[in-house]
Protein backbone atom coordinates (compact mmCIF):
# COMPACT_ATOMS: atom_id res chain seq x y z
CA UNK A 1 0.00 0.00 0.00
CA UNK A 2 1.16 3.77 -0.24
CA UNK A 3 2.45 5.58 2.20
CA UNK A 4 0.77 8.65 1.88
CA UNK A 5 2.54 10.77 4.86
CA UNK A 6 4.65 12.39 2.38
CA UNK A 7 1.90 13.66 0.23
CA UNK A 8 0.51 15.55 3.47
CA UNK A 9 0.22 19.44 2.31
CA UNK A 10 2.45 21.97 4.12
CA UNK A 11 -0.62 23.99 4.90
CA UNK A 12 -2.86 20.86 5.65
CA UNK A 13 -5.51 21.75 8.43
CA UNK A 14 -4.76 18.02 10.28
CA UNK A 15 -0.77 19.23 10.20
CA UNK A 16 -0.17 18.52 14.32
CA UNK A 17 -0.61 21.94 15.78
CA UNK A 18 -1.47 22.64 19.47
CA UNK A 19 -4.91 23.30 20.29
CA UNK A 20 -4.97 27.25 20.69
CA UNK A 21 -2.23 27.75 17.90
CA UNK A 22 -3.17 30.06 15.34
CA UNK A 23 -3.83 28.13 12.01
CA UNK A 24 -1.70 28.80 8.94
CA UNK A 25 -4.63 30.24 5.96
CA UNK A 26 -6.09 27.50 3.97
CA UNK A 27 -4.16 28.22 -0.01
CA UNK A 28 -7.30 27.40 -1.49
CA UNK A 29 -9.68 29.66 0.79
CA UNK A 30 -6.76 33.04 0.11
CA UNK A 31 -7.59 32.20 -3.34
CA UNK A 32 -11.57 31.80 -3.24
CA UNK A 33 -11.29 34.87 -1.27
CA UNK A 34 -9.43 36.63 -3.33
CA UNK A 35 -11.63 35.18 -6.56
CA UNK A 36 -14.64 36.73 -5.04
CA UNK A 37 -13.08 40.04 -3.70
CA UNK A 38 -12.46 40.45 -7.44
CA UNK A 39 -14.79 38.41 -9.59
CA UNK A 40 -13.52 36.03 -12.17
CA UNK A 41 -11.42 37.73 -14.97
CA UNK A 42 -13.04 40.01 -17.02
CA UNK A 43 -13.68 38.91 -20.89
CA UNK A 44 -13.71 41.46 -23.64
CA UNK A 45 -16.98 42.27 -25.10
CA UNK A 46 -19.04 41.07 -22.15
CA UNK A 47 -20.75 42.55 -19.68
CA UNK A 48 -21.84 41.32 -16.28
CA UNK A 49 -25.16 41.67 -15.41
CA UNK A 50 -27.24 42.53 -12.46
CA UNK A 51 -28.86 40.07 -9.83
CA UNK A 52 -32.41 41.35 -11.40
CA UNK A 53 -31.40 40.95 -14.96
CA UNK A 54 -30.48 37.15 -14.09
CA UNK A 55 -33.57 36.54 -12.52
CA UNK A 56 -35.18 37.94 -15.64
CA UNK A 57 -33.31 35.78 -17.87
CA UNK A 58 -33.50 32.74 -15.95
CA UNK A 59 -37.16 32.97 -15.85
CA UNK A 60 -37.45 33.04 -19.81
CA UNK A 61 -35.24 29.99 -19.84
CA UNK A 62 -37.32 28.13 -17.72
CA UNK A 63 -40.48 29.27 -20.06
CA UNK A 64 -38.62 28.62 -23.29
CA UNK A 65 -37.41 25.06 -22.27
CA UNK A 66 -40.32 24.01 -19.88
CA UNK A 67 -43.29 24.67 -22.20
CA UNK A 68 -41.82 22.79 -25.07
CA UNK A 69 -41.08 19.76 -22.96
CA UNK A 70 -44.66 19.59 -21.84
CA UNK A 71 -45.61 19.83 -25.22
CA UNK A 72 -43.49 16.77 -25.93
CA UNK A 73 -45.04 14.88 -22.98
CA UNK A 74 -48.54 15.56 -23.97
CA UNK A 75 -47.51 14.82 -27.52
CA UNK A 76 -46.43 11.46 -26.45
CA UNK A 77 -49.65 10.89 -24.76
CA UNK A 78 -51.74 11.67 -27.85
CA UNK A 79 -49.90 9.28 -29.95
CA UNK A 80 -50.52 6.69 -28.03
CA UNK A 81 -54.19 7.13 -28.02
CA UNK A 82 -54.61 8.70 -31.80
CA UNK A 83 -51.55 9.17 -33.47
CA UNK A 84 -50.96 12.35 -35.42
CA UNK A 85 -52.53 13.68 -38.07
CA UNK A 86 -51.55 14.86 -41.39
CA UNK A 87 -52.22 18.25 -40.82
CA UNK A 88 -50.65 17.96 -37.33
CA UNK A 89 -47.42 16.24 -39.14
CA UNK A 90 -47.56 19.00 -42.23
CA UNK A 91 -47.27 21.75 -39.42
CA UNK A 92 -44.84 20.23 -37.91
CA UNK A 93 -42.25 19.43 -40.35
CA UNK A 94 -43.46 22.72 -42.31
CA UNK A 95 -42.36 24.93 -39.76
CA UNK A 96 -39.07 22.88 -38.60
CA UNK A 97 -38.16 23.19 -42.33
CA UNK A 98 -38.71 26.81 -42.24
CA UNK A 99 -37.48 27.93 -38.62
CA UNK A 100 -34.73 25.55 -39.16
CA UNK A 101 -33.31 26.59 -42.20
CA UNK A 102 -34.30 30.45 -40.53
CA UNK A 103 -31.53 29.39 -37.95
CA UNK A 104 -28.62 27.27 -40.54
CA UNK A 105 -28.93 29.28 -43.64
CA UNK A 106 -29.95 32.53 -42.03
CA UNK A 107 -28.64 33.69 -38.46
CA UNK A 108 -25.58 31.28 -38.75
CA UNK A 109 -24.31 31.38 -42.26
CA UNK A 110 -25.61 34.76 -43.40
CA UNK A 111 -26.09 37.10 -40.97
CA UNK A 112 -22.94 35.61 -38.16
CA UNK A 113 -20.19 35.06 -41.14
CA UNK A 114 -21.32 36.83 -43.65
CA UNK A 115 -20.99 33.55 -45.99
CA UNK A 116 -23.06 35.07 -49.08
CA UNK A 117 -25.23 38.17 -49.89
CA UNK A 118 -29.00 38.06 -50.56
CA UNK A 119 -31.52 41.22 -51.24
CA UNK A 120 -33.05 42.71 -48.39
CA UNK A 121 -36.67 40.86 -48.50
CA UNK A 122 -34.76 37.37 -48.38
CA UNK A 123 -32.79 38.77 -45.35
CA UNK A 124 -35.56 40.28 -43.81
CA UNK A 125 -37.52 36.75 -44.06
CA UNK A 126 -34.53 34.78 -43.15
CA UNK A 127 -34.24 36.66 -39.95
CA UNK A 128 -37.86 36.49 -39.23
CA UNK A 129 -37.81 32.40 -39.90
CA UNK A 130 -34.73 32.11 -37.32
CA UNK A 131 -36.04 34.30 -34.59
CA UNK A 132 -39.35 31.89 -34.88
CA UNK A 133 -37.01 29.41 -33.90
CA UNK A 134 -37.55 31.08 -30.37
CA UNK A 135 -33.74 30.92 -29.80
CA UNK A 136 -32.94 34.83 -29.47
CA UNK A 137 -33.32 37.93 -31.49
CA UNK A 138 -31.28 37.81 -34.34
CA UNK A 139 -28.59 40.53 -33.13
CA UNK A 140 -28.29 38.66 -29.57
CA UNK A 141 -27.70 34.99 -31.51
CA UNK A 142 -25.12 36.32 -33.56
CA UNK A 143 -22.97 38.20 -31.25
CA UNK A 144 -23.43 35.12 -29.29
CA UNK A 145 -22.04 32.96 -31.81
CA UNK A 146 -19.34 35.44 -33.01
CA UNK A 147 -18.33 35.25 -29.33
CA UNK A 148 -18.12 31.62 -29.53
CA UNK A 149 -15.80 31.40 -32.62
CA UNK A 150 -13.30 33.89 -30.71
CA UNK A 151 -13.11 31.92 -28.17
CA UNK A 152 -13.58 28.68 -29.13
CA UNK A 153 -13.32 26.27 -25.99
CA UNK A 154 -10.92 28.87 -24.05
CA UNK A 155 -12.18 31.28 -21.06
CA UNK A 156 -15.01 33.54 -22.61
CA UNK A 157 -16.12 30.66 -24.68
CA UNK A 158 -20.22 31.33 -23.81
CA UNK A 159 -21.12 27.21 -23.87
CA UNK A 160 -18.12 25.29 -24.02
CA UNK A 161 -18.04 21.50 -22.70
CA UNK A 162 -14.10 21.72 -21.97
CA UNK A 163 -14.08 24.90 -19.20
CA UNK A 164 -15.48 22.51 -16.27
CA UNK A 165 -12.07 21.73 -13.87
CA UNK A 166 -13.88 18.38 -12.55
CA UNK A 167 -12.25 15.20 -13.67
CA UNK A 168 -13.84 12.13 -15.00
CA UNK A 169 -17.63 11.30 -15.63
CA UNK A 170 -18.84 13.80 -13.21
CA UNK A 171 -16.44 16.39 -15.43
CA UNK A 172 -18.13 15.16 -18.70
CA UNK A 173 -21.31 15.54 -17.35
CA UNK A 174 -21.48 18.60 -16.33
CA UNK A 175 -19.60 20.36 -19.52
CA UNK A 176 -22.24 18.48 -21.54
CA UNK A 177 -24.82 20.18 -19.64
CA UNK A 178 -23.34 23.70 -19.68
CA UNK A 179 -22.93 23.65 -23.40
CA UNK A 180 -26.25 22.12 -23.92
CA UNK A 181 -28.40 24.43 -21.88
CA UNK A 182 -26.50 25.65 -18.62
CA UNK A 183 -25.22 28.13 -20.10
CA UNK A 184 -28.57 29.67 -20.55
CA UNK A 185 -29.68 29.57 -16.65
CA UNK A 186 -25.94 31.38 -16.30
CA UNK A 187 -25.73 34.24 -18.16
CA UNK A 188 -23.92 37.64 -18.46
CA UNK A 189 -24.39 39.51 -21.35
CA UNK A 190 -22.75 39.46 -24.63
CA UNK A 191 -22.56 43.16 -25.81
CA UNK A 192 -23.85 43.63 -29.30
CA UNK A 193 -22.53 46.53 -30.44
CA UNK A 194 -18.99 45.02 -30.12
CA UNK A 195 -19.79 41.71 -31.54
CA UNK A 196 -22.74 42.91 -34.27
CA UNK A 197 -22.23 46.70 -34.89
CA UNK A 198 -23.05 45.48 -38.82
CA UNK A 199 -26.29 44.49 -37.71
CA UNK A 200 -27.31 47.16 -35.29
CA UNK A 201 -26.50 49.84 -38.12
CA UNK A 202 -28.89 48.13 -40.72
CA UNK A 203 -32.79 49.52 -39.42
CA UNK A 204 -34.28 46.11 -41.35
CA UNK A 205 -32.29 43.97 -39.04
CA UNK A 206 -32.42 45.70 -36.21
CA UNK A 207 -35.62 46.54 -36.09
CA UNK A 208 -36.77 42.22 -37.07
CA UNK A 209 -34.62 41.81 -33.76
CA UNK A 210 -36.24 44.43 -31.31
CA UNK A 211 -39.50 42.69 -32.51
CA UNK A 212 -38.81 39.54 -31.32
CA UNK A 213 -41.62 38.96 -29.18
CA UNK A 214 -43.60 39.64 -31.95
CA UNK A 215 -42.31 36.55 -34.02
CA UNK A 216 -42.72 34.53 -30.72
CA UNK A 217 -46.69 34.73 -30.70
CA UNK A 218 -46.35 34.25 -34.61
CA UNK A 219 -44.48 30.85 -33.92
CA UNK A 220 -46.39 29.76 -31.24
CA UNK A 221 -50.14 30.82 -32.68
CA UNK A 222 -49.66 30.02 -36.37
CA UNK A 223 -50.32 26.78 -36.03
CA UNK A 224 -53.73 26.20 -34.20
CA UNK A 225 -55.09 29.53 -36.23
CA UNK A 226 -53.97 27.72 -39.46
CA UNK A 227 -55.72 24.21 -38.12
CA UNK A 228 -58.50 26.00 -37.01
CA UNK A 229 -58.89 28.34 -40.05
CA UNK A 230 -58.67 25.27 -42.52
CA UNK A 231 -60.66 22.87 -39.79
CA UNK A 232 -63.22 25.00 -37.70
CA UNK A 233 -62.53 22.02 -35.34
CA UNK A 234 -60.75 23.68 -31.32
CA UNK A 235 -59.68 19.91 -30.84
CA UNK A 236 -57.57 20.34 -34.30
CA UNK A 237 -56.29 24.01 -32.88
CA UNK A 238 -55.27 22.26 -29.61
CA UNK A 239 -53.51 19.50 -31.08
CA UNK A 240 -51.47 21.70 -34.17
CA UNK A 241 -50.05 23.54 -30.88
CA UNK A 242 -48.79 20.68 -29.45
CA UNK A 243 -46.96 19.38 -32.57
CA UNK A 244 -46.81 22.71 -35.03
CA UNK A 245 -45.63 24.65 -31.93
CA UNK A 246 -44.22 23.42 -29.26
CA UNK A 247 -42.82 19.72 -30.40
CA UNK A 248 -41.32 21.61 -33.63
CA UNK A 249 -39.29 23.96 -30.93
CA UNK A 250 -38.56 21.83 -28.60
CA UNK A 251 -36.78 19.07 -31.14
CA UNK A 252 -34.95 22.37 -33.34
CA UNK A 253 -34.12 23.71 -29.84
CA UNK A 254 -32.10 20.30 -29.00
CA UNK A 255 -30.79 19.94 -32.22
CA UNK A 256 -29.58 23.75 -32.20
CA UNK A 257 -27.71 22.90 -28.62
CA UNK A 258 -26.48 19.34 -29.61
CA UNK A 259 -24.03 21.65 -32.23
CA UNK A 260 -22.52 23.34 -28.91
CA UNK A 261 -22.35 20.17 -26.63
CA UNK A 262 -21.94 16.84 -28.61
CA UNK A 263 -20.12 18.79 -31.81
CA UNK A 264 -17.73 19.57 -29.13
CA UNK A 265 -16.69 16.71 -28.14
CA UNK A 266 -17.59 13.44 -29.55
CA UNK A 267 -17.03 12.79 -33.37
CA UNK A 268 -14.08 13.08 -36.16
CA UNK A 269 -11.71 16.09 -36.52
CA UNK A 270 -10.23 15.89 -39.81
CA UNK A 271 -9.07 19.37 -39.48
CA UNK A 272 -6.34 20.74 -36.90
CA UNK A 273 -8.16 23.52 -35.63
CA UNK A 274 -7.57 25.02 -31.92
CA UNK A 275 -10.29 24.18 -30.90
CA UNK A 276 -12.11 20.94 -29.77
CA UNK A 277 -15.05 21.04 -32.54
CA UNK A 278 -15.62 18.23 -34.36
CA UNK A 279 -17.70 16.23 -37.11
CA UNK A 280 -20.93 14.09 -36.08
CA UNK A 281 -22.85 12.52 -39.38
CA UNK A 282 -26.06 11.11 -37.13
CA UNK A 283 -26.93 15.10 -36.19
CA UNK A 284 -25.98 15.89 -40.16
CA UNK A 285 -29.78 15.53 -41.99
CA UNK A 286 -31.93 17.32 -38.60
CA UNK A 287 -29.25 20.13 -37.73
CA UNK A 288 -29.18 20.80 -42.19
CA UNK A 289 -25.77 20.04 -42.03
CA UNK A 290 -24.58 22.27 -38.84
CA UNK A 291 -22.96 19.11 -37.28
CA UNK A 292 -19.79 18.74 -40.22
CA UNK A 293 -18.60 21.54 -36.82
CA UNK A 294 -14.65 20.41 -37.36
CA UNK A 295 -15.27 21.74 -41.07
CA UNK A 296 -16.96 24.68 -40.05
CA UNK A 297 -14.37 26.15 -37.45
CA UNK A 298 -11.66 25.29 -40.05
CA UNK A 299 -13.58 27.23 -42.31
CA UNK A 300 -16.22 29.53 -40.66
CA UNK A 301 -16.71 32.13 -43.82
CA UNK A 302 -17.45 29.05 -45.73
CA UNK A 303 -20.84 28.64 -47.05
CA UNK A 304 -20.67 25.07 -47.00
CA UNK A 305 -20.04 23.01 -44.34
CA UNK A 306 -20.12 19.34 -45.53
CA UNK A 307 -16.86 20.23 -47.34
CA UNK A 308 -16.11 16.63 -48.03
CA UNK A 309 -17.36 13.64 -50.25
CA UNK A 310 -20.78 12.33 -48.28
CA UNK A 311 -21.29 15.07 -45.94
CA UNK A 312 -25.00 16.00 -46.65
CA UNK A 313 -25.23 19.47 -46.06
CA UNK A 314 -29.08 20.62 -46.83
CA UNK A 315 -28.35 24.12 -46.13
CA UNK A 316 -25.85 24.23 -48.48
CA UNK A 317 -27.85 22.95 -51.16
CA UNK A 318 -30.47 26.19 -50.49
CA UNK A 319 -27.56 28.48 -50.48
CA UNK A 320 -26.57 26.78 -53.91
CA UNK A 321 -29.97 26.70 -55.46
CA UNK A 322 -30.51 30.71 -54.36
CA UNK A 323 -26.95 31.14 -55.98
CA UNK A 324 -28.23 29.19 -59.26
CA UNK A 325 -31.44 31.38 -59.13
CA UNK A 326 -29.37 34.45 -59.41
CA UNK A 327 -30.47 35.25 -55.93
CA UNK A 328 -27.49 34.70 -53.43
CA UNK A 329 -24.22 36.03 -54.31
CA UNK A 330 -20.58 36.67 -53.19
CA UNK A 331 -20.87 33.13 -51.91
CA UNK A 332 -17.89 32.42 -50.28
CA UNK A 333 -15.96 28.83 -50.26
CA UNK A 334 -12.34 27.85 -49.57
CA UNK A 335 -9.94 26.83 -51.97
CA UNK A 336 -8.72 23.41 -52.31
CA UNK A 337 -5.07 24.86 -51.51
CA UNK A 338 -6.87 26.13 -48.07
CA UNK A 339 -8.09 22.98 -47.14
CA UNK A 340 -4.90 21.15 -47.49
CA UNK A 341 -3.36 23.43 -45.39
CA UNK A 342 -5.23 22.49 -42.11
CA UNK A 343 -5.82 18.90 -43.29
CA UNK A 344 -5.22 16.84 -40.15
CA UNK A 345 -6.50 12.91 -40.81
CA UNK A 346 -6.50 10.01 -43.37
CA UNK A 347 -7.00 10.22 -47.06
CA UNK A 348 -8.79 13.54 -48.35
CA UNK A 349 -11.75 13.36 -50.49
CA UNK A 350 -13.50 16.51 -51.13
CA UNK A 351 -17.23 16.75 -52.17
CA UNK A 352 -18.07 18.02 -56.12
ZN1 LIG B 1 -18.46 25.49 -32.23
ZN1 LIG C 1 -20.32 29.46 -36.74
Amino acid sequence: MQDTTELTPVLSPDAVLPPDAVRPPDADAIMDAALKEEGPPAIPGVREVSAAEIRFQRRAAVVFTVLPLAGVVTAMALLWGNGISRLDFGLFLGLYLFTGLGVTVGYHRLFTHRSFEVPAPIRGLLAIAGSMSLQKPVIDWVASHRRHHAYADEYGDPHSPHLVEEAGLRGVVRGMWHAHMGWLFRPDETVTSRWAPDLEGEPLIASISRLFPLWVAVSLLAPPLIAFALTSSLAAAATAFVWGSLVRIWLLHHVTWSINSICHFFGAQPFANRDESTNNWPLSLLSFGESWHNNHHAFPTSARHGLLRGQLDPSWRVIRTLEQLRLATKVRLPSPHSIEKVWAAGPKRLAR
